[in-house]
């Protein structure tokens, strides 16, 4: 008997509903760009529980006709293309006529379109058609998805909380919308407006609709051509910089593509630019022969293939450079450093119409916060110690913005100090080497320290230990701070919010999109706090699952380094002093945070072998 039989089309359509529908993100993709393919103008998509129980796409598009309608919920039909020609030549978002049959297949289906005459009403539940009626409708089509996964509860046990689904559906509408910026989204999430965009074609106002208005302010424009592509964008000046490549968007004819090659070229861009491990909010819109693109090699068509990969990375890797090129932001060296800070800073505070804090503001600001500082172990109240040689002074004004933080008095007698066990022997600086290495010596032997390492050492256990009772020191701000996100941020940031206040973030929200903080605990580096906060809610951010402890430790990590002496510091005895006696009282201190050595040591009885003083 023959063994291998056809599937049920109904049976197939689950199958593929597998690939295309995964969440209700995947079924907003796909109904939005059924959307954009029928040249609409405008779409409204309106959804409820995060689209679990209810999602709705309005668009005022070419509609189908009557004759057409149960025909587009059959599997592998579509009007977008005819011929295997066309395959190569794909002008649209959608060509393999599986979207709505797939979706149909796993939930409740209602739609109604018009193409201008007569309106069609049809209802599909799990595959079946239920109800087909003419309609009086106008021209468009309203789609209407209930109950999705109702019949294969083996998916729905794979969705995550609805925070995460809602940000995965705003992130969807976010992509979308920066390919089309002359179609005019709103999104509203039961019945709170989550984004709108005008639909004017200016793409810079949709990057202020999705990131907010003070990142689309420091965006440039990427322009460049080639025989073969069109490039045109905006780039967001590296000062502006997240810690992945989530904010790295290419769009290639319209479609909203992942491409392993292309971030590389963006990063290739910013070059230098850029902080190790952080990547810049950049949208870039590339237009080429649809010849040159294979767009048919991802079921969600997420990624594309290209035929001049390589050509194409050159080119935007150049744009970038001579976009940034254009504005010098590579600092001349005849400024201070010190100097493009503050005029930075002035430049910040004139852009930003949310009064944000600068630190030199209010002198108020500044006396309230002195007591309470991290140990901040060789700064004084006066500069003149410092002592700057020639080859120093592109440090100086590093060094000199150290040294206005005010000084912490460590408290030798404290309960804790005397409770720890200390794990190194005094040692007794001789001097310094390269104003980076720290020598000294006792009579066990001779001792070199990393300054830096070593202060980050101590700054981390003296974090790591106030981040354990946040809320006991807590510093009212004079002008609380505004964070501004994007709107899937928001919705993924209001399921952190208690994770955060376990390291002193405590977040309201303020507005469309933004979170106000009014305090923070005393410890914050001073100066930095809008920093720190920014650091801390980023990697609450974009790793979900952290636990309490795990965000404390890394919060303290990056306390420590900021603000530690760095090398290339000068240091007299007496901070040298300091520094190895506090050292000695870590309760780890030979390794900074990060794992690297602190302290190297030569054993007396080794120097005499190495000098054969001893055989
Ligand atoms: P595809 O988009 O790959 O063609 P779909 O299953 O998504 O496949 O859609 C099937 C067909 O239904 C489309 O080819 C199109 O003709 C029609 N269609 C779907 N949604 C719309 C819409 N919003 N407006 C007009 N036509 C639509
Ligand atoms: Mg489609």
């Amino acid at each position: 008997m023959a063994q291998i039989i056809e599937l049920t089309d109904n049976l197939s359509n689950k199958i593929a509903a597998g690939e295309v529908v995964e969440r209700p993100a995947s079924v907003i993709k796909e109904l939005v760009e059924n959307a954009i393919d029928a040249k609409s103008t405008i779409i409204d998509v309106l959804i409820e529980e995060a689209g679990m129980t209810k999602m709705t796409v309005i668009d005022n598009g070419a509609g189908i006709e009557p004759e057409d309608v149960s025909t587009a919920f059959r599997r592998h039909a579509t009007s977008k293309i005819k011929t295997e020609k066309d395959l190569f030549r794909v002008h649209t978002l959608g060509f393999r006529g599986e979207a709505l049959p797939s979706i149909a297949s796993v939930a409740k289906v209602k739609l109604t379109t018009s193409a201008g005459d007569t309106g069609t009403t049809i209802v599909i539940e799990g595959g079946k058609e239920i109800e087909k009626h003419s309609d009086s409708a106008r021209r468009g089509t309203e789609i209407t998805v209930t109950d999705l996964f109702y019949n294969t509860p083996a998916r729905l046990k794979y969705l995550k909380t609805l925070p995460t689904e809602l940000g995965n559906i705003t992130d969807v509408m976010n992509r979308l919308a920066l390919s089309h910026p002359d179609i005019s989204f709103r999104l509203s999430h039961n019945g709170k407006s989550l984004l709108s965009t005008s639909g004017n074609g200016d793409l810079r106002q949709v990057i202020a609709a999705i990131y907010g208005v003070q990142i689309a302010k420091k965006t440039v424009p990427v322009q460049a051509e080639s025989l073969d592509f069109k490039i045109s964008g905006y780039a967001v000046l590296p000062e502006v910089n997240r810690s992945n490549r989530n904010y790295i968007s290419t769009i290639i004819n319209g479609r909203y593509i992942k491409n392993f090659a292309l971030v590389k070229a963006i990063l290739n861009g910013y070059h230098t630019l850029l902080p190790i491990g952080r990547f810049p909010i950049i949208v870039l819109e590339i237009k080429m022969d649809p010849i040159i693109v294979d767009v048919n090699v991802h079921p969600a068509k997420l990624e594309v293939r290209l035929s001049k990969e390589k050509e194409l990375g050159e080119l935007i890797a150049a744009a970038l450079k001579e976009a940034f090129h254009k504005l010098q932001l590579i600092p001349d060296g005849a400024i201070s450093k010190r100097e493009k800070l503050q005029s930075e800073q002035l430049q910040m505070s004139f852009d930003s119409n949310q009064n944000i804090p600068k630190r030199s503001d209010s002198p108020d600001y500044e006396e309230t916060q002195a007591q309470e500082n991290p140990p901040t172990l060789f700064e004084k109240p006066s500069v003149p110690e410092y002592v700057s040689s020639p080859e120093e002074e592109m440090f100086d004004s590093e060094a000199m913005i150290e040294e206005e933080t005010v000084g912490y008095e460590v408290n030798d007698s404290t309960p804790v100090a005397e409770e720890r066990k200390v794990r190194i022997p005094k040692m007794y600086p001789i001097g310094q080497m390269h104003a980076t290495y720290i020598l000294a010596q006792n009579e066990e032997g001779l001792y070199i320290i990393d300054q830096h390492a070593a202060q980050e050492r101590i700054k981390y256990e003296f974090f790591r230990e106030k981040i354990g009772e946040v809320s006991r020191e807590l510093q009212e701000l004079l002008v609380p701070i505004v964070l501004e996100f994007s709107n899937d941020e928001y919705v993924r940031l209001t399921e952190q919010r208690e994770k955060l206040e376990e390291v002193g973030v405590f977040m309201e929200p303020f507005g469309q999109n933004s979170f106000i903080i009014r305090a923070h605990p005393t410890w914050f580096p001073k100066g930095e706090e809008e920093e720190t906060l920014r650091e801390i809610v980023d990697e609450a951010l974009h790793e979900p699952n952290i636990s309490i402890h795990k965000l404390r430790e890394d919060t303290a990590i990056m306390m420590s380094c900021k603000k530690s002496i760095k090398a290339n510091h000068y240091l007299t005895m007496q901070d040298m002093e300091a520094l190895l006696d506090t050292l000695r009282e870590a309760s780890d201190p030979f390794t900074c945070p990060h794992g690297r050595p602190v302290i190297i040591k030569y054993t007396t009885y080794e120097l005499e072998k190495m000098f054969k003083r001893v055989m």
